[in-house]
This record gives C-alpha cells, sequence and structure tokens, in this order.
C-alpha cells in the first residue's frame, strides 16, 4: 500500500500562483519520490486545470476535488458533479472536511451522499473526519468517529475498490492552528478507525488508506508517517508552499 502525500489548498491560490507552486512541488520531487509513495493534490475549481496540466503524466502524481455535489447535472446553482471534476483531470475528491461541515454546516447525512456518489461515478474519495475539542474534552472522540464513519461510508458500492477509499482523520483543533496531535493521540485514533473498518468491511480495511491531517510540517512529517496504521498525511497551510510541500512529500 502507497503512502499517499495530500496537499488541500482551500481557497487559495490564483491559476497561475497555482500553476506556479505546482510546478516547482513536481520539480523538487522529480525523480526523488520514493516507490512506496504517492503525491495528491486538492485544489480550489478554478485551479484545477492549470494544476492539472502540471500533474499529468507525472508518475504517482492525482488531481484532486475539495468538493463535489453528489447528482448527475441539474439545476444545482454554484454546484460541481463528478463528471465536471473528472472532465477537467481530477481522479480524487476530498468530502467532509470539517471546513465544510463546520462553516457550510455539512451534516454526516450529506457527506455520506457525497462519498457513495462520488465512488458510483468513478472519483476515488477521501472522507474527512475528526472531532472537535469539545467533543474530545467530553470523551467523545471514539463516538464522533464511530459517526461520521458509518454514516460516511454507508451507502458505498459493495464491489469498491479498498484503494479508492481514503479515510483522513482529522482532528478540527489541530487544523490550521499549529497544534499537531500528539502521537498517542494519532495512534489511539488511526487504530480505532482501523477497529471500525474492519467491523464495516472485514476483507478490504486494511488496504484502506488512512491520513492524518492537522498542522502537519516538515518538521513533524516523518515522524508521524511512521506511526502505526498511519497511511499518509493531508496538509493545508505547510502545502502551500512548493518546497516545504516537497520537504513534506519526501520526508
Ligand atoms: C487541512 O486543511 O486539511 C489541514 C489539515 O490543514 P493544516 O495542515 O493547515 O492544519
Amino acid at each position: 500500500m502507497k503512502k499517499l502525500m495530500a496537499a488541500n489548498w482551500k481557497m487559495y491560490k490564483t491559476r497561475a500562483e497555482a500553476k506556479a507552486t505546482a510546478e516547482d512541488f513536481i520539480n523538487r520531487i522529480d525523480g526523488k519520490l520514493p516507490a512506496d509513495r504517492e503525491v495528491l493534490i486538492a485544489a480550489p475549481y478554478t485551479a484545477l486545470e492549470s494544476v492539472g496540466s502540471v500533474l499529468e503524466g507525472k508518475p504517482d502524481s492525482y488531481l484532486c476535488a475539495e468538493n463535489l455535489y453528489p447528482a448527475e447535472e441539474g439545476a444545482f446553482t454554484g454546484e460541481i458533479s463528478p463528471a465536471m471534476l473528472k472532465d477537467v483531470g481530477c481522479s480524487y475528491s476530498l468530502a467532509g472536511h470539517s471546513e465544510r461541515r463546520h462553516i457550510m454546516g455539512e451534516t454526516d447525512q450529506m457527506v455520506g451522499d457525497k462519498v457513495a456518489f462520488g465512488l458510483k461515478n468513478g472519483l476515488s474519495m477521501i472522507l474527512c473526519i475528526g472531532e472537535t475539542i469539545e467533543q474530545r474534552k467530553a470523551g467523545e472522540v471514539q463516538k464522533i468517529i464511530d459517526q461520521q464513519l458509518e454514516a460516511g461510508l454507508k451507502n458505498i458500492p459493495a464491489d469498491f475498490a479498498p484503494e479508492t477509499v481514503v479515510v483522513a482523520y482529522e482532528p478540527v483543533w489541530a487544523i490550521g492552528t499549529g497544534e499537531v496531535a500528539g502521537e498517542e493521540e494519532i495512534v489511539e485514533a488511526h487504530g480505532f478507525v482501523r477497529k471500525m473498518l474492519k467491523n464495516i468491511f472485514p476483507e478490504k480495511a486494511n488496504e484502506i488508506r488512512i491520513l492524518y491531517g492537522g498542522s502537519v510540517k516538515p518538521a513533524n512529517c516523518a515522524q508521524i508517517i511512521a506511526l502505526d496504521n498511519v497511511d499518509g498525511v493531508l496538509v493545508g497551510g505547510a502545502s502551500l508552499d512548493g518546497e516545504s510541500f516537497s520537504q513534506i512529500a519526501l520526508a
């Protein structure tokens, strides 16, 4: 199973900025990416084509959307379908990033609809889950992981290929705060995610990648990806710069 080193650019970068960063990143990892790694960039819709033009043909490099709408087409002003994302070169999409859950009010059910619809329409899906600080303090980490996983994977096709489903554990209190989760917290949460996956998909759970996200940087990435059940990282702030994200991808 290859480790997935994923960037999430959120609502940053014009087309030209995105292209320049992607080129800088790709040049820095060219010929150096270990055989057991893949890289992925999730970019704003408007920058997907320019980032895709840089990633196209590069080994183990994937283009990802940050969101999708679970319908083929229709009267959904402002939304984007999986077919449109594939048309622009995406092979992946995120679903349920904490900023979408907490700022846009996406429910567990909505996130599950996105994961299922994306998979059914040929995208690989990265389901983001994670607890808030209040939920952690209330001892609800496992309850939240359980709920978000259960709802997030509820209606996916029974014959899904395990490499097309990725879970990103991102404690909300560690996203964009500089406060990375401790090693014990990461190992405990990822172990629990693996256990829940085994309950839901006994045959495939070991091949589903579990990424950690939350203030990953060049300085802490090597330790994090060496932990049990950590199959890659999802990186926000530190992925916006080609040099810093290349150090993470090669860590
Ligand atoms: C993210 O956006 O998914 C994320 C983990 O952000 P950051 O790395 O900035 O904490």
